[in-house]
């Protein structure tokens, strides 16, 4: 025995999958002067232990939300005060912030197709909790425990 569902009955599941994923978000930095907003399809939100995520950030983790796609990123204000450091010897690897009070702002990824948001920067909730930690092996041991959640030595 089985039961069917209705056409609009799937219809209306997928489209309940769809706006899950699909989000709109606001951020900002400390000073305010750097506002952004994103719309698009959120793919992942993990928090990254490796050694660059910390000196970016001064705290154990980064914690980044993956939307898609890169163009899901508007500057509402102060795009040209973002400041960005590419680290020399990192095949990809720069982060993005405010010229003004320091913090850590989205920062476009073309192999990604993306673009990380740093959770802090968020002005709303976010439509995820985090579902990871990676670069487990890199973590400091005064960090955060796992918290229940998977961790994967690098990335999954
Ligand atoms: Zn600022
Ligand atoms: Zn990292």
């Amino acid at each position: 025995m089985y039961s069917t569902r209705s056409g609009q009955d799937i219809i209306r599941l997928n489209q309940k999958e769809i706006n899950m994923s699909q989000a709109r978000l606001a951020g900002s930095c400390l000073c305010g002067s750097v506002q952004y907003e994103v719309s698009g399809q959120v793919e992942r939100f993990y928090h990254c232990h490796c050694s660059r995520c910390r000196k970016t950030t001064g705290s154990g983790h980064a914690s980044n939300l993956l939307v898609k796609p890169l163009t899901s990123i508007t500057w509402v204000h102060g795009e040209s005060l973002l400041g960005r450091y590419k680290v020399p010897e990192a095949e990809r690897f720069f982060n993005c912030f405010c010229t003004q009070c320091g913090s850590p702002m989205p920062r476009v990824v073309p192999e990604l197709d993306g673009v990380l948001i740093p959770a802090g920067s968020l002005d709303c909730e976010p439509p995820l909790n985090p579902q990871a930690r990676i670069f487990w092996d890199s973590r400091a041991d005064w960090s955060c425990d796992a918290g229940g959640l998977p961790v994967f030595s690098e990335y999954p």
